[in-house]
């Protein structure tokens, strides 16, 4: 994914190889360049703003003037300062005192929270978890469907209303689905909720009747590392929307700049908990920011 903002910084990088003092002027080039490999990897611009002033001010300081290798030192301040933008350290699923943990999926329509709900349960039940999954996605007919054949091939059971039932209410669903879950002494319930196109206050509501009537420990804003530019404006919607608790990039196989799901921790405060990186149950890991930080900058 991130293969040519990475080609972009190890470039700049292997400009000041071997350099002795750096000038301010040199600083300034370096600066220059990785504001652009950032721009034009689409990571948003107050984030790309923020990152250049730091490694900028760093960069001018002691650390840089009296190290023995200048260029290597500006490398790992960079490197610390992406660690920071992505969110700084991992973190992991806050499982409830008293199970079971309700973790909730909200994200738009086709950004992989169906695909990440059976990826989850797979995870989940290698570390030794009772995962659950509830059908809270209503809207399209296809759904629930689709989160039976995902929770089949992951080995988990799937709450779904009865077919034939009408639309149904999802909030109704989740509800029920809580009962079921402590009778069936499932420790993980995970909400999969409607998604639509565009942000839509209408969804955002339902996505919060549902938050309130399950009180979810945890819940994950799924984002398509693919959608470019609209990552920003659609997490903030998200964010204010329903208050989520963490991130989860999908799709970061494909072969987009991705620079914009990068800012997201940064722009939202929230961390990025999950990668999603294929269509693959096991297509899926804990999402580490200096890992990340090393794999762009490799
Ligand atoms: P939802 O509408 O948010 O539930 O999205 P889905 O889970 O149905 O995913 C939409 C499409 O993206 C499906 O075709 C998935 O197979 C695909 N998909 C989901 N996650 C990934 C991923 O990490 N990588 C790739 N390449 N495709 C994915």
């Amino acid at each position: 994914m991130f293969n040519s903002l990475s080609d972009r910084l190890t470039t700049t990088f292997k400009n000041l190889r071997g350099k002795g003092r750096l000038s301010e002027a040199d600083v300034d080039q370096t600066i220059r360049e990785i504001r652009r490999a950032l721009l034009d990897a689409d990571v948003a611009l107050p984030v790309v703003r923020a990152f250049t002033g730091s490694v900028r001010e760093r960069a001018l300081s002691e650390e840089v003037s009296q190290a023995l290798n200048p260029g290597q030192q500006i490398v790992k301040i960079v490197n610390a300062e992406l660690v920071g933008i992505l969110g700084g350290q991992t973190r992991r699923i806050a499982f409830a005192k008293r199970p079971p943990t309700v973790i909730m999926l909200a994200g738009l329509q086709g950004a992989g929270k169906t695909t990440l709900a059976g990826k989850l349960s797979h995870w989940l039940k290698q570390e030794g978890h009772r995962p659950m999954l509830v059908a809270a996605d209503l809207q399209r007919p296809n759904a629930v469907n689709q989160l039976q054949i995902v929770g089949e091939r992951a080995g988990a059971y799937v709450y779904a209303p009865e077919p034939g039932n009408g639309v149904g209410d999802p909030v109704q669903v989740a509800t029920d689905a809580m009962d079921v879950a402590k009778s069936k002494l499932h420790d993980v319930v995970i909400v999969d909720t409607a998604g639509r196109l565009g942000i839509d206050e209408e969804l955002m509501q339902q996505a919060r009747d549902i938050r309130d009537a399950v009180q979810p420990d945890e819940i994950l804003f799924v984002i398509d590392a693919m959608i470019g530019q609209d990552a920003v404006a659609t997490a903030n919607a998200f964010n204010e929307g329903v208050d989520f608790s963490g991130v989860v990039l999908s799709k970061l196989d494909g072969d987009s700049r991705g620079g914009a799901a990068l800012s997201v921790a940064q722009v939202t405060g929230k961390p990025i908990m999950f990668a999603s990186t294929g269509e693959s149950m096991t297509d899926f890991e804990l999402f580490h920011p200096d890992r990340m930080a090393d794999r762009i900058l490799d």
